[in-house]
């Protein structure tokens, strides 16, 4: 059984406390923002969003629903196609709703600006964007979210959800993933 991923990751980004620090502070600030707002829907963009989604969700002290989507962008490597598709879509319907689209990161923009676009369609009231990470390097369309937890460098990063080829999302951390996994080669 593997329990040193130093093979696989370079250096730690962003500790489990520093994670839940942030968390926290987001929720306050959602918190006022949504207080008299009536219900908000939070659509947690899988699977990447499912730990941010589930420790934000518990600092939320306003009624709210939970549901999620699954967007295609990204492949079985790194980059992003530009292609957004909806493989699962929401179960609740919006319509007149507060949204607050809950994702792992935002790096071209592409999932979170289709998306965004997608919900408005469907005449929700608002919707909103939240993001555990942002690496504003890399964005290719005008899309901001409008509450982030961290910016991070133009790395490929993984743990707190996100993946690499569907592991390491178990991570309790954000850790920088070593270039010689994703570009098979040596170090
Ligand atoms: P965008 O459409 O903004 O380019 O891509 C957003 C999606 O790309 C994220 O939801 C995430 O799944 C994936 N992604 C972007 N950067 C990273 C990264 O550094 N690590 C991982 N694991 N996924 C990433």
């Amino acid at each position: 059984m593997i329990t040193d991923y130093s093979d696989i990751i370079e250096r730690v980004l962003i500790d489990e406390d520093s994670l839940h620090k942030k968390i926290k502070q987001l929720a306050q600030t959602i918190n006022t923002y949504y207080a008299d707002k009536g219900t908000l829907i939070l659509v947690g963009i899988l699977k990447g969003s499912v730990m941010f989604m589930s420790e934000l969700a518990k600092e939320l002290k306003v009624d709210l629903m939970m549901d999620f989507m699954i967007v295609s962008s990204y492949a079985e490597n790194t980059y992003s196609s530009g292609n957004v598709k909806i493989l699962k879509d929401l179960d609740i319907d919006i319509k007149d709703k507060e949204v607050l689209i809950v994702e792992d990161i935002i790096d071209t923009g592409y999932t979170l600006k289709k998306t965004k676009e997608n919900l408005i369609n469907r005449q929700a009231n608002d919707v909103k964007i939240v993001t555990l990470l942002d690496k504003p390097e890399r964005r290719e369309v005008e899309i901001k979210s409008d509450w982030s937890g961290f910016k991070i460098p133009n790395e490929f990063v993984v743990g707190f959800g996100l993946d690499y080829n569907q592991m390491y999302r178990n991570l309790p951390y954000i850790g920088v993933v070593k270039r010689s996994v994703y570009e098979n080669i040596e170090d």
